[in-house]
Protein backbone atom coordinates (compact mmCIF):
# COMPACT_ATOMS: atom_id res chain seq x y z
CA UNK A 1 0.00 0.00 0.00
CA UNK A 2 2.62 2.73 0.80
CA UNK A 3 4.17 2.02 -3.14
CA UNK A 4 0.39 2.95 -4.31
CA UNK A 5 0.28 5.87 -1.99
CA UNK A 6 4.22 7.15 -3.19
CA UNK A 7 2.91 7.32 -6.65
CA UNK A 8 -0.71 7.73 -6.31
CA UNK A 9 -1.18 9.24 -3.06
CA UNK A 10 -5.33 9.86 -3.52
CA UNK A 11 -5.89 5.89 -4.20
CA UNK A 12 -3.44 4.60 -2.02
CA UNK A 13 -5.41 6.82 0.65
CA UNK A 14 -8.71 4.85 -0.67
CA UNK A 15 -6.96 1.92 -0.40
CA UNK A 16 -5.26 2.04 2.98
CA UNK A 17 -8.94 3.12 4.74
CA UNK A 18 -10.27 0.04 3.01
CA UNK A 19 -7.48 -2.34 4.64
CA UNK A 20 -7.84 -0.49 8.05
CA UNK A 21 -11.47 -0.66 7.42
CA UNK A 22 -11.12 -4.82 7.09
CA UNK A 23 -9.03 -4.62 10.36
CA UNK A 24 -11.34 -3.35 12.09
CA UNK A 25 -14.27 -5.26 11.25
CA UNK A 26 -16.11 -8.29 11.99
CA UNK A 27 -16.53 -9.78 8.41
CA UNK A 28 -19.70 -11.92 7.97
CA UNK A 29 -21.16 -11.17 4.72
CA UNK A 30 -21.52 -14.95 3.62
CA UNK A 31 -20.21 -14.57 0.28
CA UNK A 32 -16.52 -12.70 1.35
CA UNK A 33 -12.87 -14.23 2.27
CA UNK A 34 -9.69 -12.75 2.73
CA UNK A 35 -7.14 -14.58 0.51
CA UNK A 36 -3.74 -15.39 0.82
CA UNK A 37 -0.76 -13.27 0.51
CA UNK A 38 0.56 -15.47 -2.69
CA UNK A 39 -2.91 -15.48 -4.02
CA UNK A 40 -2.66 -11.52 -3.83
CA UNK A 41 1.14 -11.40 -5.09
CA UNK A 42 -0.36 -13.23 -8.37
CA UNK A 43 -2.67 -10.56 -8.91
CA UNK A 44 -0.42 -8.33 -9.36
CA UNK A 45 2.52 -9.54 -11.22
CA UNK A 46 3.37 -9.07 -14.93
CA UNK A 47 0.60 -11.37 -16.22
CA UNK A 48 -1.95 -8.80 -15.95
CA UNK A 49 0.23 -7.64 -19.31
CA UNK A 50 -0.71 -10.62 -21.77
CA UNK A 51 -3.30 -11.09 -24.17
CA UNK A 52 -4.56 -14.43 -24.67
CA UNK A 53 -7.22 -14.75 -26.35
CA UNK A 54 -8.26 -18.72 -27.01
CA UNK A 55 -7.25 -21.35 -24.81
CA UNK A 56 -3.70 -22.96 -24.19
CA UNK A 57 -1.87 -24.11 -27.01
CA UNK A 58 -4.60 -22.28 -29.07
CA UNK A 59 -4.15 -18.68 -29.07
CA UNK A 60 -4.82 -15.69 -31.19
CA UNK A 61 -1.71 -14.04 -30.02
CA UNK A 62 1.72 -14.91 -30.27
CA UNK A 63 3.91 -15.02 -26.70
CA UNK A 64 1.35 -17.31 -24.77
CA UNK A 65 4.05 -19.87 -23.86
CA UNK A 66 4.26 -18.75 -19.95
CA UNK A 67 0.58 -17.99 -19.66
CA UNK A 68 -0.58 -21.12 -20.63
CA UNK A 69 1.71 -22.77 -18.17
CA UNK A 70 -0.09 -20.82 -15.06
CA UNK A 71 -3.49 -21.34 -17.30
CA UNK A 72 -2.63 -25.05 -17.41
CA UNK A 73 -2.36 -25.49 -13.66
CA UNK A 74 -4.99 -23.83 -12.77
CA UNK A 75 -7.07 -26.36 -14.85
CA UNK A 76 -5.22 -29.28 -13.52
CA UNK A 77 -5.74 -28.60 -9.85
CA UNK A 78 -9.55 -27.54 -10.07
CA UNK A 79 -10.37 -30.88 -12.01
CA UNK A 80 -8.30 -32.59 -9.41
CA UNK A 81 -10.31 -30.68 -6.74
CA UNK A 82 -13.64 -31.66 -7.60
CA UNK A 83 -12.80 -34.45 -9.96
CA UNK A 84 -13.81 -33.02 -12.77
CA UNK A 85 -12.60 -33.98 -16.36
CA UNK A 86 -13.08 -30.40 -18.06
CA UNK A 87 -12.76 -27.09 -16.54
CA UNK A 88 -12.77 -23.77 -18.09
CA UNK A 89 -11.11 -21.16 -15.41
CA UNK A 90 -11.56 -17.88 -17.96
CA UNK A 91 -14.93 -16.54 -16.51
CA UNK A 92 -14.08 -12.95 -15.12
CA UNK A 93 -17.05 -13.54 -12.73
CA UNK A 94 -19.61 -16.28 -11.56
CA UNK A 95 -22.26 -13.61 -13.22
CA UNK A 96 -20.03 -14.75 -16.40
CA UNK A 97 -19.75 -18.53 -15.96
CA UNK A 98 -23.64 -19.01 -15.52
CA UNK A 99 -24.95 -16.24 -18.66
CA UNK A 100 -22.05 -19.06 -21.00
CA UNK A 101 -23.97 -21.94 -19.61
CA UNK A 102 -27.17 -20.54 -20.61
CA UNK A 103 -25.61 -19.91 -24.02
CA UNK A 104 -23.86 -23.27 -24.29
CA UNK A 105 -27.15 -25.65 -23.45
CA UNK A 106 -30.06 -22.99 -23.85
CA UNK A 107 -30.89 -21.26 -26.76
CA UNK A 108 -33.59 -17.49 -25.92
CA UNK A 109 -36.85 -18.75 -25.20
CA UNK A 110 -36.10 -21.81 -23.77
CA UNK A 111 -37.49 -22.88 -20.39
CA UNK A 112 -35.30 -22.46 -17.61
CA UNK A 113 -36.48 -23.85 -14.06
CA UNK A 114 -33.97 -22.33 -11.40
CA UNK A 115 -34.40 -21.32 -7.37
CA UNK A 116 -36.02 -17.70 -6.82
CA UNK A 117 -34.23 -15.02 -5.49
CA UNK A 118 -36.39 -14.35 -2.88
CA UNK A 119 -36.10 -17.91 -1.87
CA UNK A 120 -32.27 -18.02 -1.97
CA UNK A 121 -31.58 -18.04 -5.68
CA UNK A 122 -29.14 -15.98 -7.45
CA UNK A 123 -29.78 -13.24 -9.91
CA UNK A 124 -28.68 -15.22 -12.86
CA UNK A 125 -31.23 -18.46 -12.19
CA UNK A 126 -33.57 -15.96 -13.55
CA UNK A 127 -34.26 -12.92 -12.13
CA UNK A 128 -36.66 -10.79 -14.66
CA UNK A 129 -34.34 -7.61 -13.73
CA UNK A 130 -31.16 -10.43 -14.84
CA UNK A 131 -30.31 -11.33 -18.74
CA UNK A 132 -31.52 -14.83 -17.72
CA UNK A 133 -34.93 -13.49 -16.93
CA UNK A 134 -35.05 -11.66 -19.56
CA UNK A 135 -33.94 -14.28 -23.00
CA UNK A 136 -35.10 -17.40 -21.03
CA UNK A 137 -38.58 -18.62 -19.89
CA UNK A 138 -37.98 -18.74 -16.45
CA UNK A 139 -39.75 -20.87 -13.64
CA UNK A 140 -38.99 -20.76 -10.19
CA UNK A 141 -39.22 -23.14 -7.05
CA UNK A 142 -38.61 -22.37 -3.83
CA UNK A 143 -38.12 -23.81 -0.39
CA UNK A 144 -41.42 -24.85 1.98
CA UNK A 145 -42.54 -23.62 5.15
CA UNK A 146 -39.67 -25.02 7.40
CA UNK A 147 -37.22 -23.24 4.72
CA UNK A 148 -36.20 -26.50 2.70
CA UNK A 149 -36.05 -26.74 -0.30
CA UNK A 150 -39.12 -28.48 -2.10
CA UNK A 151 -38.22 -31.23 -3.93
CA UNK A 152 -41.67 -32.33 -4.52
CA UNK A 153 -42.37 -29.00 -5.69
CA UNK A 154 -39.40 -28.89 -7.89
CA UNK A 155 -40.35 -31.79 -9.34
CA UNK A 156 -44.18 -31.09 -10.06
CA UNK A 157 -42.91 -28.39 -11.89
CA UNK A 158 -40.35 -30.00 -13.98
CA UNK A 159 -43.40 -32.33 -15.00
CA UNK A 160 -45.41 -29.30 -15.76
CA UNK A 161 -42.90 -26.97 -17.64
CA UNK A 162 -41.02 -29.47 -19.32
CA UNK A 163 -37.85 -27.62 -18.78
CA UNK A 164 -34.39 -27.46 -20.96
CA UNK A 165 -32.67 -27.12 -17.78
CA UNK A 166 -32.75 -27.19 -14.42
CA UNK A 167 -30.86 -24.92 -11.87
CA UNK A 168 -29.93 -26.10 -8.39
CA UNK A 169 -27.68 -23.71 -5.98
CA UNK A 170 -27.94 -20.44 -4.09
CA UNK A 171 -27.16 -17.28 -2.62
CA UNK A 172 -28.96 -17.61 0.49
CA UNK A 173 -29.45 -21.02 1.61
CA UNK A 174 -28.25 -22.45 4.96
CA UNK A 175 -29.12 -26.26 4.80
CA UNK A 176 -27.59 -29.02 2.21
CA UNK A 177 -28.66 -29.09 -1.37
CA UNK A 178 -29.62 -32.64 -2.46
CA UNK A 179 -27.69 -32.88 -6.07
CA UNK A 180 -28.47 -37.04 -6.27
CA UNK A 181 -32.82 -35.71 -5.91
CA UNK A 182 -32.08 -32.96 -8.57
CA UNK A 183 -30.23 -35.31 -11.33
CA UNK A 184 -33.26 -37.43 -10.60
CA UNK A 185 -35.78 -35.12 -11.67
CA UNK A 186 -33.72 -33.56 -14.46
CA UNK A 187 -33.59 -37.36 -15.92
CA UNK A 188 -37.12 -37.85 -15.37
CA UNK A 189 -37.85 -34.81 -17.50
CA UNK A 190 -35.02 -34.91 -19.72
CA UNK A 191 -33.57 -31.37 -18.95
CA UNK A 192 -29.86 -30.63 -18.13
CA UNK A 193 -28.66 -30.14 -14.46
CA UNK A 194 -26.61 -27.18 -13.81
CA UNK A 195 -25.16 -26.90 -10.56
CA UNK A 196 -23.98 -23.09 -9.50
CA UNK A 197 -22.22 -24.52 -6.19
CA UNK A 198 -20.14 -20.32 -6.42
CA UNK A 199 -21.67 -20.29 -2.50
CA UNK A 200 -20.33 -24.13 -1.55
CA UNK A 201 -17.66 -24.80 -3.18
CA UNK A 202 -15.53 -24.77 -0.56
CA UNK A 203 -16.90 -26.98 1.31
CA UNK A 204 -17.49 -29.62 -1.44
CA UNK A 205 -13.88 -29.37 -2.23
CA UNK A 206 -13.19 -30.17 1.23
CA UNK A 207 -15.68 -33.34 1.48
CA UNK A 208 -17.65 -30.70 3.66
CA UNK A 209 -21.27 -30.87 0.84
CA UNK A 210 -22.17 -33.21 -1.86
CA UNK A 211 -19.86 -32.52 -4.27
CA UNK A 212 -21.98 -32.09 -7.50
CA UNK A 213 -20.16 -32.97 -10.20
CA UNK A 214 -21.08 -36.48 -9.48
CA UNK A 215 -24.77 -35.86 -10.30
CA UNK A 216 -24.59 -32.55 -12.78
CA UNK A 217 -24.06 -31.52 -16.99
CA UNK A 218 -22.84 -28.79 -15.70
CA UNK A 219 -20.99 -27.08 -12.53
CA UNK A 220 -19.99 -23.47 -12.16
CA UNK A 221 -18.43 -21.91 -9.22
CA UNK A 222 -16.97 -18.49 -8.11
CA UNK A 223 -13.46 -18.73 -7.15
CA UNK A 224 -13.75 -16.03 -4.75
CA UNK A 225 -16.34 -17.20 -1.37
CA UNK A 226 -15.36 -19.89 0.39
CA UNK A 227 -12.84 -21.51 -1.95
CA UNK A 228 -11.14 -18.17 -0.62
CA UNK A 229 -9.54 -17.65 -4.29
CA UNK A 230 -9.13 -14.38 -6.61
CA UNK A 231 -12.78 -12.65 -7.99
CA UNK A 232 -13.84 -14.50 -10.49
CA UNK A 233 -15.39 -17.71 -12.72
CA UNK A 234 -14.82 -21.09 -13.79
CA UNK A 235 -17.14 -23.66 -15.06
CA UNK A 236 -16.67 -27.46 -14.93
CA UNK A 237 -18.46 -30.78 -17.06
CA UNK A 238 -17.46 -34.11 -17.52
CA UNK A 239 -18.78 -34.56 -21.09
CA UNK A 240 -16.36 -33.96 -23.91
CA UNK A 241 -18.97 -32.30 -26.31
CA UNK A 242 -20.57 -29.92 -23.95
CA UNK A 243 -16.58 -28.80 -22.87
CA UNK A 244 -15.80 -27.76 -26.60
CA UNK A 245 -19.30 -25.91 -26.66
CA UNK A 246 -18.95 -24.62 -22.85
CA UNK A 247 -15.36 -23.06 -24.27
CA UNK A 248 -16.95 -21.36 -27.40
CA UNK A 249 -19.42 -19.82 -25.07
CA UNK A 250 -17.16 -18.22 -22.75
CA UNK A 251 -14.53 -17.24 -25.52
CA UNK A 252 -15.62 -15.72 -28.07
CA UNK A 253 -19.28 -16.39 -26.88
CA UNK A 254 -19.47 -13.69 -23.79
CA UNK A 255 -15.51 -12.67 -23.21
CA UNK A 256 -12.49 -11.51 -24.94
CA UNK A 257 -8.95 -11.47 -23.67
CA UNK A 258 -8.73 -13.81 -20.91
CA UNK A 259 -7.28 -12.07 -17.22
CA UNK A 260 -3.93 -14.34 -17.14
CA UNK A 261 -3.33 -12.80 -13.44
CA UNK A 262 -6.10 -13.51 -11.81
CA UNK A 263 -6.17 -16.96 -13.85
CA UNK A 264 -2.51 -17.21 -12.06
CA UNK A 265 -3.89 -16.35 -8.80
CA UNK A 266 -6.48 -19.08 -9.21
CA UNK A 267 -3.92 -21.62 -9.85
CA UNK A 268 -2.51 -20.55 -6.34
CA UNK A 269 -6.22 -20.84 -4.95
CA UNK A 270 -7.11 -24.34 -6.11
CA UNK A 271 -3.29 -25.43 -5.00
CA UNK A 272 -3.89 -24.04 -1.66
CA UNK A 273 -7.50 -26.07 -1.83
CA UNK A 274 -5.85 -29.46 -2.56
CA UNK A 275 -3.52 -28.96 0.91
CA UNK A 276 -4.76 -30.70 4.24
CA UNK A 277 -5.00 -27.94 6.12
CA UNK A 278 -8.11 -26.31 3.40
CA UNK A 279 -9.96 -29.09 5.07
CA UNK A 280 -9.57 -28.59 8.19
CA UNK A 281 -10.56 -24.80 7.22
CA UNK A 282 -13.73 -25.83 5.62
CA UNK A 283 -14.65 -28.00 8.95
CA UNK A 284 -14.30 -24.87 11.41
CA UNK A 285 -16.38 -22.93 9.29
CA UNK A 286 -19.36 -24.87 9.60
CA UNK A 287 -18.55 -25.62 13.31
CA UNK A 288 -18.75 -21.92 13.47
CA UNK A 289 -21.59 -21.66 11.97
CA UNK A 290 -23.02 -24.30 13.97
CA UNK A 291 -21.97 -21.81 17.02
CA UNK A 292 -22.88 -18.90 15.46
CA UNK A 293 -26.21 -20.10 14.81
CA UNK A 294 -26.74 -21.89 18.46
CA UNK A 295 -25.27 -18.55 20.01
CA UNK A 296 -28.14 -16.63 18.40
CA UNK A 297 -30.81 -19.02 18.80
CA UNK A 298 -30.32 -19.78 22.31
CA UNK A 299 -30.47 -15.75 22.79
CA UNK A 300 -34.00 -15.95 21.10
CA UNK A 301 -32.92 -14.64 17.50
CA UNK A 302 -35.17 -17.04 14.76
CA UNK A 303 -33.17 -17.70 11.69
CA UNK A 304 -34.48 -19.49 8.59
CA UNK A 305 -34.80 -23.19 8.69
CA UNK A 306 -33.88 -22.74 12.53
CA UNK A 307 -30.48 -23.42 11.74
CA UNK A 308 -27.40 -24.06 9.46
CA UNK A 309 -25.77 -26.89 7.71
CA UNK A 310 -23.05 -24.60 5.45
CA UNK A 311 -21.66 -21.69 5.94
CA UNK A 312 -24.82 -19.38 6.44
CA UNK A 313 -27.81 -18.74 7.77
CA UNK A 314 -30.29 -15.94 7.53
CA UNK A 315 -32.02 -14.44 10.46
CA UNK A 316 -35.38 -13.95 10.44
CA UNK A 317 -36.93 -10.61 12.00
CA UNK A 318 -40.40 -10.97 11.48
CA UNK A 319 -42.23 -10.42 14.79
CA UNK A 320 -39.39 -8.11 16.35
CA UNK A 321 -39.30 -4.49 15.52
CA UNK A 322 -36.30 -3.80 12.94
CA UNK A 323 -35.91 -4.83 9.46
CA UNK A 324 -32.74 -6.31 7.59
CA UNK A 325 -31.78 -2.53 6.24
CA UNK A 326 -31.81 -1.34 9.69
CA UNK A 327 -30.19 -4.44 11.31
CA UNK A 328 -27.62 -3.86 8.97
CA UNK A 329 -27.11 -0.44 10.09
CA UNK A 330 -26.90 -0.80 13.31
CA UNK A 331 -24.05 -3.86 12.99
CA UNK A 332 -22.37 -1.32 10.22
CA UNK A 333 -22.34 1.62 13.70
CA UNK A 334 -20.77 -1.30 15.53
CA UNK A 335 -18.12 -2.52 12.70
CA UNK A 336 -19.80 -5.91 12.06
CA UNK A 337 -20.51 -6.04 8.40
CA UNK A 338 -23.53 -8.18 6.95
CA UNK A 339 -25.72 -7.86 4.06
CA UNK A 340 -29.67 -7.58 4.65
CA UNK A 341 -31.54 -10.60 2.84
CA UNK A 342 -35.01 -11.34 2.19
CA UNK A 343 -36.42 -14.16 3.88
CA UNK A 344 -38.50 -16.80 2.08
CA UNK A 345 -42.33 -15.21 1.51
CA UNK A 346 -40.83 -11.76 2.02
CA UNK A 347 -43.36 -9.27 3.19
CA UNK A 348 -40.81 -6.01 2.44
CA UNK A 349 -38.84 -4.60 -0.18
CA UNK A 350 -35.77 -6.21 -1.35
CA UNK A 351 -34.21 -2.91 -0.16
CA UNK A 352 -35.27 -3.27 3.14
CA UNK A 353 -36.15 -7.06 3.90
CA UNK A 354 -36.93 -8.82 7.01
CA UNK A 355 -33.84 -10.67 7.31
CA UNK A 356 -29.85 -10.32 7.61
CA UNK A 357 -27.25 -12.92 6.16
CA UNK A 358 -24.63 -13.99 7.73
CA UNK A 359 -22.00 -16.30 6.63
CA UNK A 360 -18.33 -17.45 8.50
CA UNK A 361 -15.89 -17.88 5.63
CA UNK A 362 -14.16 -14.94 6.27
CA UNK A 363 -13.67 -14.94 9.92
CA UNK A 364 -12.57 -18.52 10.08
CA UNK A 365 -9.65 -17.26 7.66
CA UNK A 366 -9.21 -15.04 10.25
CA UNK A 367 -8.87 -17.17 12.74
CA UNK A 368 -12.08 -16.87 15.15
CA UNK A 369 -12.95 -20.55 16.71
CA UNK A 370 -16.51 -21.53 18.49
CA UNK A 371 -15.64 -19.26 21.67
CA UNK A 372 -15.50 -15.96 19.22
CA UNK A 373 -18.36 -16.90 17.58
CA UNK A 374 -20.74 -17.06 20.47
CA UNK A 375 -19.24 -13.37 21.34
CA UNK A 376 -20.48 -12.56 18.13
CA UNK A 377 -24.14 -14.05 18.71
CA UNK A 378 -24.14 -12.20 21.77
CA UNK A 379 -22.87 -8.79 20.26
CA UNK A 380 -25.95 -9.55 16.85
CA UNK A 381 -28.25 -9.98 19.86
CA UNK A 382 -27.70 -6.88 21.94
CA UNK A 383 -28.18 -5.34 18.42
CA UNK A 384 -31.51 -6.37 17.93
CA UNK A 385 -33.03 -6.30 21.19
CA UNK A 386 -31.25 -3.62 22.87
CA UNK A 387 -29.09 -1.41 20.89
CA UNK A 388 -29.09 1.99 22.26
CA UNK A 389 -28.17 0.54 26.05
CA UNK A 390 -25.56 -1.67 24.21
CA UNK A 391 -23.69 -0.24 20.87
CA UNK A 392 -20.64 1.27 23.03
CA UNK A 393 -20.12 -2.28 24.34
CA UNK A 394 -20.57 -4.32 21.47
CA UNK A 395 -18.09 -1.71 19.81
CA UNK A 396 -15.54 -2.44 22.21
CA UNK A 397 -16.11 -5.71 22.10
CA UNK A 398 -15.68 -6.03 18.75
CA UNK A 399 -11.83 -4.05 18.97
CA UNK A 400 -11.07 -6.38 21.47
CA UNK A 401 -11.28 -9.56 19.24
CA UNK A 402 -9.91 -7.96 15.99
CA UNK A 403 -6.81 -6.65 17.66
CA UNK A 404 -6.39 -10.62 18.93
CA UNK A 405 -6.67 -11.58 15.34
CA UNK A 406 -4.94 -10.00 13.21
CA UNK A 407 -5.89 -9.66 9.44
CA UNK A 408 -2.92 -10.82 7.92
N1 LIG B 1 -23.84 -17.66 -8.31
C1 LIG B 1 -24.12 -17.58 -7.00
C2 LIG B 1 -24.83 -18.71 -6.33
C3 LIG B 1 -23.73 -16.45 -6.28
O1 LIG B 1 -24.04 -16.35 -4.99
C4 LIG B 1 -23.04 -15.40 -6.96
C5 LIG B 1 -22.60 -14.19 -6.25
O2 LIG B 1 -22.94 -13.83 -5.22
C6 LIG B 1 -22.82 -15.53 -8.32
C7 LIG B 1 -23.21 -16.67 -8.96
C8 LIG B 1 -22.20 -14.41 -9.11
O3 LIG B 1 -20.89 -14.24 -8.90
P1 LIG B 1 -20.15 -12.86 -9.35
O4 LIG B 1 -20.53 -11.86 -8.33
O5 LIG B 1 -18.72 -13.24 -9.40
O6 LIG B 1 -20.70 -12.52 -10.71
Amino acid sequence: ISFITSMDPELGEAVRKEYDRQCRNIELIASENIVSPTVMAAMGTVLTNKYAEGYPGKRYYGGCECVDIAENLAIERVCKLFGAKYANVQPHSGAQANMAVYQALCQPGDTVLGMSLDNGGHLTHGSPANQSGKLYNMVAYGVDDNGYIDYEDVRQKAIENKPKMIIAGASAYPRAIHFDKFAEIAKEVGAYLFVDMAHIAGLVAAGEHQNPMEYADVVTTTTHKTLRGPRGGCILTNDEALAKKLNSAIFPGTQGGPLMHIIAAKAVCFGEALKPEFKEYQAQIRKNAQALAEGLTKRGVKLVSGGTDNHLMLVDLRGTEITGKELQNRLDAVYITANKNTVPNEPLSPFVTSGVRLGTPAVTTRGFKEPEMDKIAGFIADAIFDFDNKADAIRAGVEEICKQFPLY
